[in-house]
C-alpha cells in the first residue's frame, strides 16, 4: 500500500481546464502546466465526457461556472451525485463573491477569483486541493478511531477546516484533553482498564457534542482534541467526567487535565490552534488531580519567545553566542578525590535576553531537531578543548558529551563522530557519549545496535539519568554501556530519607551486577558525598566540587590537582 503510494507521488498529475473562453483557458493551462498535464474542455459537457475517459487518472478541475450547454453547478451537481467522481476536486472559477459561496455548498474544494492572481498563488493552490483530496484518499478507512469511535487526528482538522469555511463567524474553542500517568495506569492496572478508560472519557465526549456541530479526536494514545463552539466555563463537565469515571471504572485516583484555547483565532492554522490548546494542557503541572488551563497571555509570550529562539539559532551559532562549559567528575574510590573526566554542557549568551539556561532550549530544540545542529557544536567544541587542555597540561581529560535521542536515529552518527574525534588528533576512548536512559526504553534494538557499533570504534557510553527511564533488570544485562549515571532525584533527598538512600544502594548493586561504575549527578553537600563514598559509589559530579564552568576556570580545577 504505502508503496503504491509513494509511486503516485511521482506520476505526472492530470488536471482538466473548463472555460468557454479560449483566453482563460490558455493563462490557465499555461500556469498548471508546469507541473501538471493539462486537458480542457469548453464546456460542461464536454467536460463530462472527458472526466468520464479519465475517471481513475484525473487529479483536480478548475472549474468555470458561466458556460453554454451544462454550466458549472450542473456539471458539480452531477459528479457530487456519483461516488466515484465525487472523490476529484473542483475549484471553481468566478468574478462573483456569491458565487463561492454558492459553489461550495456544490462541492467544490477551493475557488479561485478572476481577474486571476499571480501564477505561484494559482498553482499552490492547486498543489493544495490535490494535496488535501488526496490525503483524504490516503487515510480512509482510519477516519475513525477504533477503540474510542472518535475520530483521527486528521479527520478532525480535515473536518474543522471544512467546519470554519461553512461557520467562519462562529466562535469555536479548541481543547486538548490528556489523561495524568496514563502509561502508568496502564502498566499497573492493565490495558484492558486503560481501554475502558479511554472509553468512559470518549463517551463523555460524545454526550458533551451530542446535537452541536462539534468535533472530537484522541490521538498520541491519551489525547483527545475537541473542537466546540465556545462555552464560558469548563468547570461542570470536568466535575462531570470526574463523576462519571468513578462509575465506570470505581476509580477515584485517575485524573485529567484539560487545555483551552477560546474563542480560537481562525486566521492561524488549525493545527496551530490545537498547539496552543496543548501548550495550556501541558503546562498544568499537577499530575495527582484534575486542573485545567486557559492558553493565556503568559503562554502566547511563551510561545513568541520559543519562537524568537528558534528563529535566532543559527545566527547565535554563526556569532558564537552558544558556549561550552565543563563540569569535572572526581573519582572517590581512592584516599583523595581525583579529577577523573568532565562534562560538556551549553549555555547560551543571548545579546539581548542575558544568559538562557539549557532548561529552557534544551527541550525546544529536542522537539523540532535543531538539537543536532547544538550538539554538533558542543561535540566539536569538546574535541577541541580535549586537544587544548592535552597539549597544556600533557593529560587526557576524557570529556562526556549528551548525545540526544534523535542523534541515535542519525545514519551519520557514527561517522561524524569519527571525524571529529580524528580531526582534533583524539582516539575514541579519550571521548565520552551520554545518552540518556529513556532513549533506551523507547527503541532498545536500534539503540543497542548504535551504541553496540559506537563501542567497538572504542567511544566510551555512559547511561545518563539512570532511574528515570524504567529499564528491566533483563534490558539492562543485555545493554552495551561502559557507566550508570544516576538520576540526580535519587541523590537529592539521601541525606534525609531513609527510603532514598535504600534506592541508591539498591541502583549501585544493579551496577555491581552489570560491572560498571555509577557516577552520581547533582552532589551538593559535604554529607551527600560522604554517604555515596560510604555506599562504595565510584565517581561524583556536582556543585559540591564544582558548578559547570568555562574552560579557563576549568584549567585552574587541573592546576589545583597538580600542586
Ligand atoms: P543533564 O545531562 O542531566 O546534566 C546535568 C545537569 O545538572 C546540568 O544542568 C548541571 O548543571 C546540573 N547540575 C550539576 N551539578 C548539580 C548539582 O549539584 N545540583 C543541581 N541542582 N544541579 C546540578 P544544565 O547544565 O542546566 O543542563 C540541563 C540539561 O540540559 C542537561 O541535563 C542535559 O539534558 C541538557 N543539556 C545541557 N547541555 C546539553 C547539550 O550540549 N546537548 C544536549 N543534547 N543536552 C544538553
Ligand atoms: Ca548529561
Ligand atoms: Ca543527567
Amino acid at each position: 500500500m504505502q508503496e503504491i503510494l509513494r509511486r503516485e507521488k511521482n506520476i505526472q498529475r492530470k488536471v482538466l481546464v473548463v472555460d468557454d473562453e479560449l483566453v482563460n483557458r490558455q493563462i490557465l493551462g499555461n500556469i498548471v502546466s508546469c507541473d501538471y498535464t493539462v486537458l480542457y474542455a469548453e464546456d460542461g459537457e464536454q467536460a463530462l465526457e472527458l472526466i468520464r475517459q479519465n475517471e481513475k487518472t484525473l487529479s483536480l478541475i478548475l472549474l468555470d461556472l458561466l458556460m453554454p450547454r451544462l454550466d458549472g453547478y450542473g456539471l458539480l451537481e452531477i459528479l457530487q451525485a456519483d461516488p466515484e467522481l465525487k472523490r476529484i476536486p473542483v475549484i471553481v472559477l468566478t468574478s462573483e463573491r456569491d458565487a463561492e459561496v454558492k459553489s461550495l455548498q456544490y462541492g467544490a474544494a477551493d475557488f479561485i477569483p478572476k481577474p486571476y492572481d499571480l501564477p505561484e498563488v494559482i498553482l499552490a493552490r492547486v498543489r493544495r486541493s490535490i494535496e488535501l483530496a488526496e490525503d483524504h484518499i490516503m487515510i480512509t478507512g482510519a477516519e475513525k478511531d477504533e477503540l474510542t469511535g472518535l475520530y483521527t487526528k486528521p479527520f478532525l482538522f480535515h473536518y474543522g477546516r471544512q467546519h470554519d469555511r461553512f461557520c467562519p463567524d462562529m466562535q469555536m474553542d479548541a481543547l486538548v484533553l490528556n489523561i495524568n500517568r496514563f502509561h502508568l495506569i496502564n502498566e499497573l492496572q492493565g490495558r484492558q482498564f486503560g481501554d475502558k478508560l479511554l472509553k468512559t472519557i470518549a463517551d463523555h465526549i460524545n454526550e458533551l457534542l451530542k446535537g452541536t456541530d462539534g468535533l472530537a479526536c484522541r490521538c498520541d494514545a491519551d489525547s483527545f482534541y475537541i473542537y466546540l463552539a465556545h462555552r464560558e466555563s469548563y468547570e461542570d463537565i470536568l466535575s462531570d467526567a470526574a463523576k462519571k469515571f468513578v462509575e465506570a471504572v470505581g476509580n477515584t485516583k485517575v485524573s485529567i487535565r484539560l487545555g483551552i484555547y477560546p474563542n480560537a483565532n481562525k486566521s492561524i492554522s488549525i493545527e496551530q490552534r490545537f498547539d496552543r490548546a496543548n501548550m495550556a494542557c501541558t503546562a498544568q503541572r499537577a499530575v495527582f488531580q484534575t486542573s485545567y488551563g486557559y492558553y493565556d497571555d503568559e503562554l502566547h509570550n511563551k510561545e513568541l519567545y520559543n519562537a524568537r529562539l528558534i528563529n535566532e539559532i543559527d545566527e547565535a551559532l554563526e556569532t558564537r553566542q552558544f558556549k561550552v562549559f565543563y563540569q569535572p567528575k572526581y573519582n572517590i574510590t581512592g584516599d583523595k578525590p581525583c579529577l577523573a573526566s568532565a562534562e560538556a554542557l551549553i549555555r547560551w549568551q543571548h545579546p539581548e535576553l542575558g544568559m538562557i539556561s539549557p532548561g529552557a532550549f534544551i527541550p525546544l530544540f529536542e522537539s523540532n531537531g535543531l538539537i543536532q545542529k547544538l550538539d554538533r557544536f558542543v561535540w566539536r567544541e569538546a574535541a577541541a578543548q580535549i586537544k587544548t587542555w592535552k597539549d597544556r597540561f600533557d593529560r587526557v581529560i576524557p570529556v562526556s558529551v549528551n548525545v540526544s535521542r534523535i542523534d541515535i536515529y542519525d545514519p551519520e552518527l557514527e561517522h561524524e563522530l569519527l571525524e571529529i574525534v580524528s580531526s582534533n588528533g583524539l582516539k575514541p576512548e579519550e571521548y565520552l557519549l551520554e545518552v540518556t536512559e529513556s532513549a533506551y526504553t523507547d527503541n532498545s534494538s536500534q539503540i543497542i545496535e548504535t551504541v553496540e557499533k559506537l563501542r567497538s570504534d572504542g567511544f566510551r557510553v555512559e547511561m545518563d539519568d539512570f532511574g528515570s527511564g524504567y529499564s528491566s533488570l533483563n534490558m539492562l544485562a543485555a545493554l552495551p554501556i561502559d557507566a550508570l549515571k544516576m538520576d540526580m532525584r535519587f541523590v537529592k533527598n539521601i541525606a534525609t530519607s531513609d527510603k532514598d538512600m535504600r534506592m541508591v544502594e539498591l541502583i549501585l548493586e544493579i551496577a555491581r551486577y552489570l560491572k560498571v561504575p555509577v557516577i552520581a549527578e547533582g552532589v551538593e553537600s559535604q554529607e551527600q558525598y560522604e554517604l555515596l563514598k560510604n555506599a562504595g559509589c565510584d565517581i561524583i559530579q556536582g556543585y559540591y566540587f564544582s558548578h559547570p564552568v568555562p574552560p579557563e576556570e576549568f584549567n585552574e580545577l587541573i592546576r589545583q590537582e597538580e600542586e
